[in-house]
């Protein structure tokens, strides 16, 4: 299966992406992850993504068309992926087509915006390997600890208040046009996030049993 997860910063889409990975054994991508981890590892790639991953802006989309198309030809993805962050603008979603990727749906995981600014409020990350928490939803085994790898947990800079609403905006202007574009191919799903995850992941594994 090859899914695109769309929907807002907070939405839910990574959660649901782990599950869906696991159930389907193919892997997520998230471009997100991906320049995170070029950040910290001090890549030319991560210093070009820093000012704009920090303030929340979307970083330019030929620096994130390069990554998926290097990361789509690694052997691991040849039955299927999920797609994590990833179009986020129509210029990404035409180059995703242009590589002659044909997904099978972009399912999209809505949440009011209201909701999100309170979500994003509890979200915590693990500062050495990236996995992610909340204080409410997801809580680890021990406070303020990774169960995966007993890193210490913290806030994105990207999840403080004054950027979330920005990442709001953005998506709303940019990435939530590409509904019709997915509509348009008829490959648009969409599922109501709910408060409790396993609801959603109800939800999603449900709309995907269909495809
Ligand atoms: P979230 O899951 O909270 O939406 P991500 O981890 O997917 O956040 O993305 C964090 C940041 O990484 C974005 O705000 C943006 O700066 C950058 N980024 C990730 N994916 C893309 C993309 N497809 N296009 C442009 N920027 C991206
Ligand atoms: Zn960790």
């Amino acid at each position: 299966m090859k899914l695109i997860l769309l929907g807002a910063p907070g939405a839910g889409k990574g959660t649901q992406a782990e599950i869906i990975s696991e159930k389907y054994d193919i892997p997520t991508i998230s471009t997100g992850n991906i320049i995170r981890a070029a950040l910290k590892n001090g890549t030319e790639m991560g210093l070009k993504a820093k000012a704009y991953i920090d303030s929340g802006r979307l970083v330019p989309d030929d620096v994130v068309i390069g990554i998926i198309k290097e990361r789509l030809s690694d052997t691991d993805c040849q039955n299927g992926f999920i797609l994590d962050g990833f179009p986020r603008t129509i210029p990404q979603a035409e180059a995703l087509d242009n590589m002659g990727v044909n997904v099978d749906a972009a399912l999209s995981i809505e949440v009011d915006d209201r909701e999100i600014v309170k979500r994003m409020s509890g979200r915590r990350v693990c500062e050495k390997c990236g996995a992610s928490y909340h204080t409410e939803f997801k809580k680890p085994a021990n406070d303020g600890v990774c169960d995966a790898c007993g890193g210490k947990l913290v806030i994105r800079k990207d999840d403080e208040p004054d950027t979330v609403h920005d990442r709001l905006d953005i998506y709303h202007k940019q990435t939530e046009p590409l509904k019709s574009y997915y509509k348009t191919q008829d490959k648009l799903i969409i599922v109501e996030g709910q408060d409790k995850v396993s609801d959603t992941t109800e939800l999603v594994l449900k709309a995907l049993s269909e495809i």
